[in-house]
């Protein structure tokens, strides 16, 4: 329960809790993009050779 007034509203939390946790999930979802996004430049950065040179 992450508002403290169980009950009091629907769904048990209220706008400033939505919200708080609708941009936590935002910002997790970011750093997964950017972790992924990392991930795969550091393997593009490998294959920069040119082949045959
Ligand atoms: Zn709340």
């Amino acid at each position: 329960m992450v508002c403290a007034k169980p009950g009091a509203f629907e769904g048990g939390i209220c706008d400033p809790c939505k919200a708080k946790i609708r941009g936590e999930a935002l910002e997790q979802q970011h750093q997964v993009k950017k972790d992924a996004d990392r991930s795969l430049r550091k393997e593009g950065t490998d294959t920069g050779k040119k082949p045959g040179g």
